[in-house]
């Protein structure tokens, strides 16, 4: 299932040897232990795990070589792996991706100044957490949400400002749920500089985690994905000098749309890895319990058999396309321009179709097991109750199906 002709052309040896060793600490060491972390309220198992990911080279893969990393620019490495992790728990691999997702525009755009202070920090031995900041709650023109991500809106609807005063950047705002938000050592904060510059207002500013003014509410209580920890961040005059802006004036946006991109392939691939864990629990679960007048397990009763190869039809479609998205995310010379809006529609594709098939994967998942789905016990009930953000989040359903009519047609914003 994992090895075929077009999988092997567009994974390269060496992606395909990461994800094999992350594979193998899934399996030895998240599996056995998945089951507990909802109630991990000290984050200890799921401190030790990230930890576990971070010793395989996980997170400084992507930084230079000069840092302590091994200049990994491959979105379809990161991805595949990426899927592996959320076999095993979807939280643990958004709380891993988000590690690096802040500093996936800082390697693009080369900014040293943000690469030298952080760097090392994240390429050394103890496990460091960030954070990009992008979502706000609105303010009197409205906005917040999707609207800060709306490629459309061009940062218009962005709250969060950023002043330059002097040699440095002062921040004031506020940032709503995102991903070790409140926990992380740094934060990329999307900003504006003004409202009215459209996408030359946009602004990518790093700030460290213990940055003055800087403060946090308390974390929200959701359905599922307990490794990841989200809260309210709050900026009040926070100072940070002004080499951490990412790039400047245009540059920052083209770059927070690029990252976008990233992140919507990358909630495709993990929504894949959720799918696939609880599609292999419920194979075995079928083939072990038997129904009926006669003593046929339950997967080889017709009307079963048929829901799991429905289930095997969404994995695998979504599988494809996510890893094609990644693809042309790495091939902008021939496939346009990685903040281009076909890039976004493409990997909005992988992302709306992969959200959605998770969702009905897990549910179906659930009803062949009957009662059984429904307790923790059985592995399954938590697929369900994690993949459900992956919907949600990143524009919801809603937006990423936008971003692939107007690339279509000019459908009126
Ligand atoms: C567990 C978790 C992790 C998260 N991680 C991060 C993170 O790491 N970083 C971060 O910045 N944010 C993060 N978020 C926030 C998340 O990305 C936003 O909540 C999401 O983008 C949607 O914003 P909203 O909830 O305010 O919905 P709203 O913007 O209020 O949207 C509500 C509904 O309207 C639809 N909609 C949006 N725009 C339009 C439109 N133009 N026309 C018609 N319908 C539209 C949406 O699709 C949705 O269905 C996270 C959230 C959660 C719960």
């Amino acid at each position: 299932m994992y090895r075929h002709k077009l999988f092997e052309a567009i994974c390269k040896e060496e992606d395909l040897t990461l994800r094999d060793l992350v594979k193998d600490f899934v399996d030895d060491e998240i599996m056995p232990v998945r089951q507990q972390i909802d109630d991990d309220d000290e984050h200890e198992i799921i401190h030790e795990l990230l930890q576990g990911l971070a010793n395989l080279g996980f997170l400084r893969a992507i930084f230079p070589e000069k840092y302590g990393g091994s200049d990994m620019r491959s979105v379809v490495s990161l991805v595949l792996s990426l899927e592996e992790v959320a076999r095993g728990d979807s939280g643990i691999a958004v709380a891993l991706s988000c590690c690096l997702w802040p500093f996936i525009p800082a390697i693009w755009a080369n900014n040293e100044a943000v690469l030298d202070y952080f760097g090392p920090m994240f390429c050394g031995d103890d496990l460091k957490l960030g954070c990009f900041n992008m979502t706000d709650p609105g303010g009197p023109s409205g906005g917040g949400g999707c609207d800060i991500e709306n490629y459309h809106l061009q940062g218009r609807k962005i709250n969060t400002r950023a002043v330059l005063d002097g040699d440095k950047w002062v921040l004031n705002g506020q940032k709503i749920w995102a991903s070790n938000s409140g926990v992380a050592d740094a934060y990329c904060m999307v900003c504006t500089t003004d409202p009215n510059l459209g996408d030359e207002g946009i602004a990518l500013i790093y700030v460290p985690g213990d940055a003055e003014g800087l403060s946090f509410g308390k974390f929200e209580n959701k359905a599922g994905m307990a490794a990841d920890r989200n809260t309210n961040t709050y900026l009040e005059t926070v100072r940070v000098p002004k080499e951490f802006r990412l790039a400047g004036p245009g540059e920052d946006a083209k770059y927070f749309h690029a990252n976008l991109t990233v992140g919507r392939i990358g909630s495709a691939a993990m929504s894949v890895g959720n799918a696939q864990g609880a599609f292999e629990a419920v194979l075995d679960f079928t083939g072990d319990r038997a129904v009926g007048v006669t003593t046929k397990s339950i997967r080889d009763h017709s009307i079963a058999a048929g829901m799991l190869a429905d289930m095997a039809i969404g994995i695998e479609t979504a599988r494809i396309t996510y890893l094609s998205s990644a693809y042309r995310f790495d091939h902008p010379e021939e496939y346009g321009e990685i903040y281009s809006l076909d890039q976004l529609s493409y990997g909005s594709i992988a992302k709306v179709y992969a959200a959605d098939m998770a969702v009905s994967v897990t549910n179906r998942a659930m009803e062949l097991m009957g009662s059984y789905g429904y307790v923790r016990d059985c592995n399954v009930e938590k697929y369900w109750r994690d993949c459900k953000i992956t919907q949600l989040w990143e524009g919801g359903a809603q937006l990423g199906r936008f971003d692939v009519c107007r690339s279509y047609w000019d459908l009126p914003l």
